[in-house]
């Protein structure tokens, strides 16, 4: 099997496909309280555009898929979507990434579509506070989702939260104290730049030290760990005696260039190589007739995928190679 090798050396593996660029949230680091202009929806890759894209994808070495968007549960054949995948034979994994809001609705029908598991976003256990983050947002919901994906067996379940100063960083102990008895991953993430004109978003950007610092404070003791299932780039640990773990993500302060293994694919049927950068190229007219083309044009996207992002703070001042892009973390499914 040919497998999508970049020029570093760094084989492929894992890709991330936006299946929306809607959402019924607007998260103060994601997008704009006034949204954006969505995709009219002949602009987005069908169910049937995107399982067939995984089926050519598969016999090039993708293992891994990860579904996103936008809020990937507002789509209305997302099961099918999940299933098409989940049957692909070379598939051994297929994760979704949700703000959780229609999680409790779709969890059952999702895990027997064969969905592995899932990841929801939740940077508040403070009901108030967490309206204000996801710009009206309901706390109740997302308890609900996750009790419904624990129900039904949708483990690991991991919670993803976005570290931001001022509005966040005091409930770490918080998040922290929630792993003692749940079995539960709990992601922290560094804030990043994505889609954010100038340099505005650094004045809400925290160094991930931030929870070894409130560990300390905290006296919790705490141990590495490396049992977490699709940890990916996530360093895990363990407060002593806690049933959980918690990562951190920090592509900011120290990035994990040098092992990534992912691709990705937006709503609208362009393959990024890298996160960060502008460069995209169009699939979508070749998935269905010219399968050939398309391995041609991935292969180039990976060709071109530079070494690293260079997202490092400093860095945002001076001129790099590449230009960041234009799209917001929305559009392209983080
Ligand atoms: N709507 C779904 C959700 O929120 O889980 C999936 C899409 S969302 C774009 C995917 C992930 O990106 C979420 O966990 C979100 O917290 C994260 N994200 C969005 N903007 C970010 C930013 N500027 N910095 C770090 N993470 C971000
Ligand atoms: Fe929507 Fe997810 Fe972005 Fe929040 S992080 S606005 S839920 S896409």
């Amino acid at each position: 099997m040919q497998v999508l090798t970049d020029r570093f050396g760094r084989a492929h593996d894992y890709i991330r496909i936006s299946v929306t660029d809607r959402c019924n949230l607007r998260c103060v680091y994601c997008m704009p309280e006034e949204g954006l202009k969505f995709l009219p929806h002949e602009k987005v890759l069908s169910k049937d555009e995107i399982v067939d894209f995984m089926k050519i994808m598969a016999q090039f070495g993708i293992k891994k898929v990860r579904i996103t968007g936008g809020e990937p549960l507002l789509r209305t054949d997302i099961v099918d979507i999940v299933s098409g995948i989940a049957n692909i034979p070379e598939i051994e994994d297929v994760a979704i990434t949700t703000n959780a809001m229609y999680l409790n609705k779709k969890a059952e029908a999702l895990k027997e579509a064969g969905l592995s598991r899932i990841n929801v976003s939740l940077d508040s256990l403070q009901a108030d506070r967490f309206k204000e983050i996801t710009r009206g947002g309901r706390l109740q919901k997302v308890i609900d989702g996750i009790q419904k994906a624990e129900e039904v067996g949708l483990f690991p379940i991991k919670l993803n939260v976005v570290l931001i100063k001022g509005q966040n960083d005091d409930e770490i102990i918080d998040f922290l104290k929630f792993t003692k008895d749940k079995d539960i991953n709990i992601r922290f993430i560094e804030y990043m730049p994505i889609g954010h004109a100038g340099n505005s978003w650094k004045k809400k950007y925290l160094s991930l030290n931030t929870i070894f610092e409130a560990c300390n404070e905290a006296g919790f003791e705490y141990e590495p760990v490396d049992t977490v299932k699709g940890n990916g780039p996530s360093e895990n640990y363990r407060i002593k005696g806690a049933k959980g773990t918690f990562g951190l993500i920090h592509p900011v302060s120290s990035h994990f260039c040098a092992s990534c293994n992912r691709l990705r694919l937006t709503a609208d049927g362009y393959i990024k190589a890298c996160l960060y950068w502008d460069e995209e190229l169009n699939i979508r007219p070749y998935i269905q007739n010219n399968p050939e083309e398309l391995m041609k044009i991935v292969q180039q996207s990976i060709d071109n995928k530079p070494e690293s992002h260079e997202m490092a703070l400093k860095l945002q001042d001076e001129d790099t190679s590449h230009k960041p892009t234009w799209r917001r973390m929305s559009q392209i499914g983080g």
